[in-house]
């Protein structure tokens, strides 16, 4: 931690703030300049609140250096977590797709659409069963049934499944039927939730909060790392701005950034990020070309007809060209699909 001093500091005030910080277990190496005093405070304090500092007399600003995420951070572990599930890995040199509907509405859909994503290249099936919709009056998803034909439509087409659970008394549940549990934007900081998920054996993927910062997504993915579960990936889904044209904006450079400061996947929702058909195609492409590890895509075969999120379906043919692409974008950054 940095601590830079007001240019008038005392030597009583001065005094007072070293004190502070070796009753805080900081060591303390003073330098002085021609201007101003600055303090390296040196010691790993990871929950060290720096406001403690900041407000005492004669303190101008304070920094932190050491990051507040430990096992989620580059430093703690250098090589990039690779996710092994069944015959897939996410994290590792191949970028891997997650598409299927918003929602799962009925048997016909969703086996429709298992086998149009397969064919097109993804290995694994997204679908939500439960579903945190702003509205109570919204379609909230089919429960267990859902579940239940997604996994079928799922491994007759040799697909793994992707899908949210929204609240602990779930997880058991969803855990039976699911390869991947999925965190929504809306639960990233639910604690309780978090905690209980780092104590199952499924991969998790933890999607940030629509206004929570990458150090915020970090922190979240800490909670589940340091409860036990190590498999966990991140998806970058777009976050509120004062943007109007799109549903959200699209934060591509958090895929470059989270990158640099942790070893955990990141998988990129363009759908979710953009809210229109025609801003997904070319988000997806730039997201493969920034480094995703994975896409995350929603496809609906009648999206007019669509219980949730409809106009940012992407239509089958859409898709298939999109993979297309992006394998070919892919290829070129030395990855493949
Ligand atoms: C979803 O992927 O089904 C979803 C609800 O997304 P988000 O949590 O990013 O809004
Ligand atoms: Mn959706």
């Amino acid at each position: 931690m940095v601590v830079v001093l007001e240019k008038n500091v005392t030597q009583e005030q001065l005094e007072n703030i070293i004190k502070h910080l070796e009753d805080y277990k900081f060591s303390v190496h003073k330098s002085t300049g021609d201007e101003q005093i600055v303090l390296g405070a040196i010691g790993v304090h990871p929950t060290f609140d720096i406001r403690k500092i900041k407000v005492l007399d004669g303190v101008a600003e304070v920094y932190r250096i050491t990051e507040p995420f430990k096992l989620a951070s580059r430093s703690y572990k250098n090589e990039n977590t690779e996710i092994k599930i069944k015959d897939v890995v996410i994290g590792s040199d191949e970028v891997i797709v997650m598409a299927g509907p918003c929602s799962v509405e009925n048997e016909e859909q969703i086996f429709k659409l298992a086998e149009i994503v397969s064919k097109a290249g993804a290995k694994i099936l997204r679908g939500g069963a439960f579903k945190p919709r702003t509205s109570p009056y919204s379609f909230q998803g089919m429960g267990e049934e859902g579940l239940k034909l997604m996994r079928k439509a799922a491994d007759k087409h040799g697909l793994l499944v992707i899908t949210e659970v929204m609240e602990t008394s779930h997880i058991d549940l969803i855990e039976s039927y699911t390869d991947i549990l999925q965190v929504g934007a809306r639960n990233m900081q639910n604690f309780p939730l978090l905690r209980d998920l780092g104590k199952t054996t499924k991969p998790i993927m933890l999607k940030r909060g629509m206004s929570a910062t990458v150090e915020e997504l970090l922190m979240s993915a800490e909670y589940i790392l340091a409860s036990g579960n190590q498999e966990v990936m991140l998806c970058e889904r777009g976050i509120r701005t004062f943007e109007t044209y799109t549903r959200n904006t699209f934060d591509l450079s958090a895929i470059p950034v989270i990158h640099k400061r942790s070893h955990l996947p990141i998988i990129a929702d363009p759908s979710h990020a953009t809210g229109l058909r025609d801003k997904v195609i070319p988000m997806a492409r730039a997201a493969v070309a920034a480094g995703a590890d994975g896409l995350m895509v929603e496809v609906h075969h009648e999206p007019e007809k669509a219980l949730s999120d409809g106009p940012q379906a992407l239509l089958p043919e859409q898709f298939t060209e999109l993979m297309e692409q992006v394998k070919a974008i892919a290829e070129v950054i030395g990855r493949k699909m």
